[in-house]
């Protein structure tokens, strides 16, 4: 169980093609402070990427804008290697005015394009580093009520830019009932608020295995995710990665517990290719005719 995280069981056409393109893939968690994005994410790639926080001392400052920390680690399994790469965003949605939240992330999303261009109108594009954020994973509290309005907020102003994915942090404190009501009432909002998130595309041809498990995927958006970095034991004596209760262990890779498997499943393995094409040539495209078309060109 330890050390697997899937991405080289990537269908084999795919997998060739990203081992000869160098196998960059970054992601991006978003979310109110204490919602779990480090843990998730150290659950998502099985390492450590983040070290255990010390907590703040009562009078430490505390920073008074969004900041943008990216953190890359290469991770090899069974002899493929991916380059990945986690941009954290502490610091979104806990000052008095979080009006403007959103704006130091269009902005870092935006350079990264920017960056890409350069590259492309260089003569030599012979080795292009491609840091664009290939996927936004949007952490939303585990209320039960409506989205708030910093989430919609953020939401419309990204959905353009990044491929998003929301996400219902914390999932082990809502039950069964209330994750389904919840799950239906930010879908009702999104599509409310006509807010994009990212939807797998479904080519032709597609044979019946396939299209289970892309049903299997959608249906389960928002994913109900849980993360722990903790290995407990089981009533039944089994070591899993999960939390524990004194009424039972929820398991992190156990599918009927929550939805982390989903969640992996489609960013390392079933959409990573996905994430990265409509990337490259829908969001980044819109934003780079946008801006040639606002220079005047
Ligand atoms: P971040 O501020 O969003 O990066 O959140 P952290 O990952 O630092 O987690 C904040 C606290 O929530 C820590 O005490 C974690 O152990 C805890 N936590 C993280 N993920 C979960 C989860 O899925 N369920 C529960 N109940 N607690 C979690
Ligand atoms: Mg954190």
């Amino acid at each position: 169980l330890m050390g697997y995280v899937g991405f080289a069981n990537l269908p084999n056409q795919v997998h060739r093609k990203s081992v000869r393109k160098g196998f960059q893939f970054t992601a991006m968690v978003v979310g109110e402070s204490g919602l779990g994005k480090s843990t998730l994410i150290n659950t998502l790639f099985n390492t450590t990427l983040y070290p255990r926080k010390e907590p703040l001392p009562p009078h430490a400052e505390r920073p008074q804008t969004v900041s943008i920390q990216s953190i890359s680690a290469d991770i090899e399994e069974s002899g493929v290697r991916l380059r990945l790469t986690v941009v954290d965003t502490p610091g979104f949605g806990d000052f008095v005015n979080n009006d403007e939240s959103w704006k130091p992330i269009v902005e870092d999303i935006e350079s990264r394009f920017d960056a890409y261009l350069e590259q492309e109108t260089r003569v030599n594009r012979q080795k292009i580093v491609d840091n664009r954020v290939h996927a936004c994973l949007y952490f939303i509290q585990p209320t039960g009520h409506s989205l708030k309005q910093i989430d919609i907020e953020f939401m419309r102003r990204l959905h353009q830019r990044v491929n998003l994915i929301p996400v219902i942090a914390k999932a082990d404190t809502m039950t069964d009932e209330e994750i389904i009501e919840f799950k239906q009432r930010i879908l009702a909002d999104i599509a409310q608020h006509n807010i994009q998130i990212f939807q797998a595309p479904i080519h032709e041809n597609e044979d019946e295995e396939t299209l289970t498990e892309i049903e299997e995927i959608t249906t389960k958006i928002p994913f109900a995710v849980v993360g722990s970095d903790q290995v407990v034991l089981t009533p039944d004596g089994r070591e899993v990665r999960g939390r524990a209760y004194p009424w039972g262990v929820i398991e992190v890779d156990n599918e009927d517990h929550c939805d982390f498997v989903k969640l992996r499943q489609m960013l390392i393995r079933t959409y990573m290719e996905e994430l990265r094409e409509h990337t490259n040539t829908y969001l980044y495209e819109n934003w780079r005719s946008e801006k040639l078309t606002n220079m005047g060109i």
